[in-house]
Parts: C-alpha cells; structure tokens; sequence
C-alpha cells in the first residue's frame, strides 16, 4: 500500500462529506474517495434538500430538529469561507394537510409536543388565507390517472393542516455539500475525485483499506460505507450483510420542476408542503418555479433497480405527479418539456437509516438514507465520528450503544435506533416522510 490514512469515507455525499469533515475536525487524517467528478454530484445533488422536523418517530423528529439549527447557523458550522459563497437556508416553513392516510398527524403533534417543536393547527380558511389558488377538495384516495375518477373532487374538503415554522429548504445541495468539504480540508480531511472503490481489503480479520479501479490501494484502519444508493454493493465486497436484519436497496425518483401559476408567487408566498390526499410534497424553487416530488403512494409500482444500470430518462410517472398537483393547484400549467431530477434513494427495510458500526472491525456504516436524510447530515457527521471514535477505543456499541448528546437541543439519543441489527420499526411511515 502506498498511502496511509486514518479513516476513509466511500462517498462525498453530504452524508460522507459531513462523516469525513467531523473525523478530520477529531484528528483523524481522513480520504473521502467520490467516483464522481465532486463533492455532492450524486442523489446529494439531486435533493429537494427539505428540511423539517415532522418525523413518524419520536428519535425521528428528534435529530430532524437538532439538524434544523445547524441550517439555522451555517456559517457557525462551517467555520470557514468557500470561493463560492455559502448555501441559503430558506425558512420558509412547511405545511402538512391532514388526512385520514397520515392519522391527522395526531401520532406527530404528539412528538412534537414531546419534543418540544413549534407548530400551528391551520383550519381550511387559514390554509385558503396562504394559499388562494389551493382547490381544498378531498381528492383521496391517491389514483394514477388513468382512473375513471382521477380528478374528480370530493364532497367534502381537507380538514386542516399543521404548519410547522422551523423547516423550510436549502436551494442549492450541492453546493452545502461543497462547504462541508472546504470545513473538512480546513480541519486537514482530503478528497479524491473520479475514483471508484472496487475492493475492501480485510487483514487479520479487520479492514485494512481499500482499493480502487485503477488498482491502487490506500491503507486504513478505518473504513465507512456512505455510498448511498451503491451501499448494498460496498457492503458485499466488505462481506458485512451476514449479521445485518435491514437490508437497502436503489429505488427510481422523479422530481416535477414546474412554474408557478399565473397571479402567484410560489417563491415568495409558496412554502414546503406535503399532501398525502394528493400524493405529493412540493417546495418552493429560484426563479418562480415549484418542485413536486412524490409520496410514492399505494397505486404507484415502486420502481426497484440496480444503481449502475438504471434507466435515468424522465418516464410517465412525471406526468402523474404534475396531474396530481394540477388537483390542488387550479390553473397549474404542465410544460410539455419535462424539467426536474432523476436519481436513487438509498432505501432501508424500514426506511430509517443505519447509522452503525459492522461485523467487521473498522468498518462502519451509515447508509439506508430513504429520501429524507439531507436534513439530518451535519448531525450524522457529528454522531457518526462519536460512534467510531468510541468504538476504536474499545467501546463494544453492539452490547452497549453509544449514547449522543446533541449540541444544540442537548436532548441524548441512544444510536442504537439505527443498529442494523434491529427489528424493523413499526412506528415508520414506510415511506419517504420517514
Ligand atoms: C430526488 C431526491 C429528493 C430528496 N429530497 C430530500 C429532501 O427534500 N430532504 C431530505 O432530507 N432528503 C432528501 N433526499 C435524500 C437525501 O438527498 C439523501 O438522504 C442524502 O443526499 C444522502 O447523502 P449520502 O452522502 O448518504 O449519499 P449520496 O448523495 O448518494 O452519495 C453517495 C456517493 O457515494 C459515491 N459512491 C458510491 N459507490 C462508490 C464507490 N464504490 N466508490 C467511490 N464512490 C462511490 C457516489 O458516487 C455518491 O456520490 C432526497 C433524495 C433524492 C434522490
């Protein structure tokens, strides 16, 4: 082997680049090692980058809102300048219809109270009032539309909403990404680029490091899998999947970048929302535009594919989630070129993520994103080099887990909720919401 680290982090995510960024600032000397050409060009880069604290689980919202004040002070965070300026967080915040699909969120009021995070009960003329271009209709339950009733609205309308004021979004994920990784140069962390981690090397039964697709090997005693939607393939070659009960796999996202109607400025007035009698979640975007990802409701196939072969194109399903919206939204208008994202969730049994330790010494995981883990980096960063330094001094987590206090909220969470030997957790939503 001709070089040598401390730690190196497969991926340059925002989830690895935080990792990488937090052991550097620990003293490790650390190698984040992307096969794309920069720091968040991969489903970083394609992120609606929401971030809200409503959360299916109480651990859930609880990291969401710790996460929420890292935005909140940016600058602190990254503690240096980067030639190209600092990401914006708009704090625009988020609304959430409440239907009988999502228990009227009584399960999420609950934790937020619990939690302590602000929220306000909307009745239909409060949402009316933000949003008079909304149709409040029940259109539910969710349908493809192709059915005879897509459409066609209900008697009744929406009951209300639940607007939570700390959330809102960061335009621009690729460049948060590229802060993180000027944080992690600052703190002596490197990065290389166009390289792809071909081979876990394991000697005496521990890794050892890796080697890349030019056959160079570099050295390390610690090894972490952020390799998103490419993460069952890293855990393979590290032989690792034997004693894990959650498994990830890659699942195929469009998102609809669409302008806002005529008379209404969704970049100003508009917020993040989510609409589960529609199917959708949407965000505000620069320039007048609005962002329409999906809920993947129960009608929609889920589209399971293999992360280096996937088709990439924009399908049908761009058109659904545009019609869905056109529901709520009356006047809407669908461009007949389709402008948005295409790109993978990196989706766990349970869709909660693994933030964990491996059967293999050394060799660490936090992987499993499910669509709804850009909020939660900068704390990932921060509880992910907490867990390996405690388990490079001895520390068994397995038997006993790491316990993380976080630094803003300073509410303690046992990291063993994201083992990957757990049970799979019948709070979750089972979707992207978490
Ligand atoms: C369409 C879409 C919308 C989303 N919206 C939101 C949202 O609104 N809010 C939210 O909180 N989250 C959202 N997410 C989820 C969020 O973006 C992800 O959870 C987060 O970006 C994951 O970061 P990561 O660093 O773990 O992984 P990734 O960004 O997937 O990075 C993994 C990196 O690993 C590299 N890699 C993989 N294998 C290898 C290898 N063998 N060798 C070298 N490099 C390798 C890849 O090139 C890639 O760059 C969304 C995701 C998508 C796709």
């Amino acid at each position: 082997m001709n070089q040598k680290y401390d730690a190196i982090v497969i991926g340059a995510g925002i989830i690895g680049t935080a990792v990488g960024c937090e052991l550097a600032r620990k003293g490790y000397r650390t190698l984040n090692i992307d096969k794309l050409p920069a720091a968040g060009y991969g489903p970083t880069g394609a992120s609606c980058a929401i971030i809200r604290t409503h959360y299916s689980t109480f651990d859930g919202a609880a990291i969401a809102y710790e996460g929420y004040f890292y935005w909140e002070h940016w600058p602190e965070y990254i503690g240096v300048d980067d030639e190209r300026g600092l990401a914006k967080f708009y704090d625009c915040g988020c609304m959430v219809i409440r239907t009988e699909l999502n228990g009227y969120l009584d399960k999420v009021i609950a934790n937020m109270d619990a939690l302590s995070i602000p929220y306000e009960l909307w009745d239909p003329a409060q949402i009316k009032k933000r949003f008079p271009i909304y149709d409040l209709h029940q259109f539910g339950p969710v349908r493809r539309p192709d059915d005879a009733d897509f459409g066609t609205p209900g008697a009744e309308e929406v009951k209300g909403a639940v607007f939570f004021p700390t959330a809102g979004y960061i335009s621009d994920p690729q460049l948060s990404t590229h802060n993180i990784q000027r944080a992690a140069e600052a703190a002596g962390g490197e990065f290389l680029f166009n390289a792809k981690v071909t081979e876990i090397v394991i000697t005496d039964d521990r890794v050892a490091g890796v080697v890349l697709d030019n056959g160079e090997r570099i050295a390390s005693p610690v090894v972490v899998n952020v390799a998103g939607p490419y993460s069952q393939q890293v855990n393979e070659m590290a032989g690792v999947t034997g004693d894990m009960n959650i498994a990830t796999k890659a699942l195929k996202q469009e998102v609809v970048h669409i302008p806002s109607p005529d008379g209404f400025d969704y970049q100003r007035q508009g917020m993040v929302t989510s609409d589960s009698d529609i199917g959708c979640y949407t965000r505000p975007e620069q320039g007048n535009y609005i962002l329409i990802g999906s809920e993947d409701p129960a009608c929609d196939e889920r589209e399971w594919v293999d992360a280096d072969t996937y088709d990439d194109n924009f399908s049908e399903q761009w058109r659904v989630q545009a019609l869905r919206m056109a529901q709520r939204i009356s006047g809407l208008r669908i461009p007949s070129d389709m402008r948005g994202v295409v790109s993978l969730y990196d989706v766990s049994d349970d869709w909660i993520p693994i933030y964990d330790k491996s059967s293999l010494p050394g060799f660490y995981l936090a992987i499993g994103t499910s669509g709804n883990q850009f909020k939660n980096a900068p704390v990932v960063g921060v509880m992910m080099a907490a867990l390996i330094d405690q388990c490079e001094q001895g520390h068994d987590h397995d038997a006993d887990p790491v316990q993380f206090t976080m630094r803003y909220t300073n509410r303690t969470i046992d990291v063993g909720f994201y083992s990957r030997r757990r049970d799979i957790n019948p709070e979750s939503s089972f979707s992207v919401l978490g």
